[in-house]
């Protein structure tokens, strides 16, 4: 990735180098989102006459007005024009807020759209940082980046509590037409795939293939984001790979694409099933937003999430777990994934798809709410299914939960063993 330097009127320091770094809860300032308040960010394509180059505005309270570890909620609006601009790069540039606001020292930024999550470190405050700030970095960051698609940039920052209530009614419905978009693309209809070797800076041989019904692990790069980011940087990290001929249908191989992962991948990965945990999974890097495992004696699989702190049937946290099948390399039983793939009906198919599901947070069924339910009625395991899925309340060892699923007569218990 080319880095450009250029100059942002801000008084932390901007840069790459501090992309790693995190801010504890005692080292913040102020906090915003993760759960802990609302939050979102969304970029937007509008009409020229709608946007003032270079405008930020800040609607709600500035850092002065924020107690020192205190939470407030925060909803940041980008406003683009341009010739060239498509409403199908919103998502990709959406994505670039996280980088950008990572560059900052004492700025840090998790997840994305209405779970992002920041925080604002007391370094960061003592050294004048305002909120105004991330307008300043946002701006000079897209301009300078992005100056074939974007002319014009203006950014607004919500703090108010009950401006950004209404804001966000905007920004989920700029979601959901986003997942409707992809909703009608299954992997079958297209005969291209796209690579994705965005976080090959911090593993190196890690390559995400992304389909249209397999998002990227992190969550934030889709099929049609993929797609788009090619569109923009033809020669950038999202590749186009026509599949080629298909070497093994049931657990998704495709020739074209393993020669692409052999050459990408530094001649590590020589084959991945698509459709499978089980054998030559995909790699993941560390962004996963989710991971999965086995669990050998309830015949199933579990998966939980970064927002998940607890333990898990598996015996690890997802922190252990991150451990165990990050840095690209290929772990069979265990898999790093986007969330939102398991609404997918190409969730690991081969290995018998959602009905082997027999654990998850309940943060997790919550968040995916009627998509996971309407997931399980398209797979044929009817609408009561996620009630058959066991969570912290039920347990946190196979021990503990096996007696929940047998009760329900959960599917995953008359299934082919895993192993
Ligand atoms: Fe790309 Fe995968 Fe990294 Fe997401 S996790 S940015 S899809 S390489
Ligand atoms: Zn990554």
């Amino acid at each position: 990735i080319k880095i450009k330097i250029v100059d942002i009127p801000v008084p932390i320091t901007i840069g790459p180098a501090f992309e790693g770094e995190t801010i504890r809860k005692k080292d913040a300032h102020v906090e915003f989102g993760g759960g802990r308040s609302t939050s979102f960010e969304l970029v937007r394509m509008v009409d020229a006459d709608q946007v003032e180059d270079g405008k930020i505005e800040v609607i709600g309270p500035e850092i002065d007005e924020m107690p020192e570890g205190s939470v407030f909620p925060l909803g940041v609006m980008v406003d683009v024009y341009g010739r060239k601009m498509q409403e199908d790069f919103e998502g990709v540039l959406e994505r670039r807020i996280h980088y950008f606001i990572n560059y900052g020292e004492g700025l840090w930024h998790v997840a994305q759209r209405n779970m992002m999550w920041v925080r604002i470190g007391k370094n960061a405050k003592e050294l004048g940082f305002k909120i105004k700030d991330i307008g300043e970095i946002l701006i000079a960051k897209f301009k300078s980046d992005y100056p074939a698609i974007i002319d014009r940039v203006q950014v607004t920052i919500i703090t108010d509590k009950d401006v950004i209530e209404d804001k966000i009614k905007l920004a989920i419905e700029k979601y959901a037409a986003r997942d409707a978009r992809l909703k009608g693309l299954t992997d079958e209809s297209v005969e291209t795939y796209y690579s994705c070797t965005l976080c090959q800076s911090f593993a190196p041989n890690h390559v995400c293939i992304v389909s249209p019904e397999r998002v990227g692990l992190c969550g934030a790069v889709s099929w049609l984001d993929a797609k788009a980011s090619n569109e923009i940087t033809p020669t950038g990290p999202n590749q186009p790979i026509e599949k080629g001929e298909c070497t093994d249908e049931a657990k998704g191989s495709w020739k074209n694409l393993n020669e692409f992962l052999y050459t990408h991948s530094n001649r590590t990965v020589e084959n991945v099933n698509f459709y499978t945990m089980m054998e030559d999974p995909m790699t993941s890097c560390g962004c996963f937003e989710a991971i999965m495992a086995i669990l050998p004696l309830c015949n199933g699989v579990m998966l939980t999430t970064r927002e998940h702190s607890g333990d898990t049937p598996c015996g690890m946290t997802f922190s252990a777990l991150a451990g165990t099948c990050g840095g690209g390399v290929q772990t069979p039983g265990f898999m790093g994934i986007g969330r939102r793939y398991l609404c997918s009906s190409k969730f690991i198919p081969a290995d018998g798809g959602l009905g082997r599901v027999v654990w998850l947070p309940k943060e997790l069924k919550e968040y995916l709410g009627q998509d996971l339910v309407d997931a399980a009625v398209a797979a044929g395991l009817g609408a009561d299914f996620v009630d058959k899925i066991a969570d912290e309340t039920v347990g946190i060892t196979e021990e503990e939960i096996l007696p929940f699923l047998e009760e329900k007569q959960h599917p995953a218990l008359k299934m082919d063993p895993m192993m």
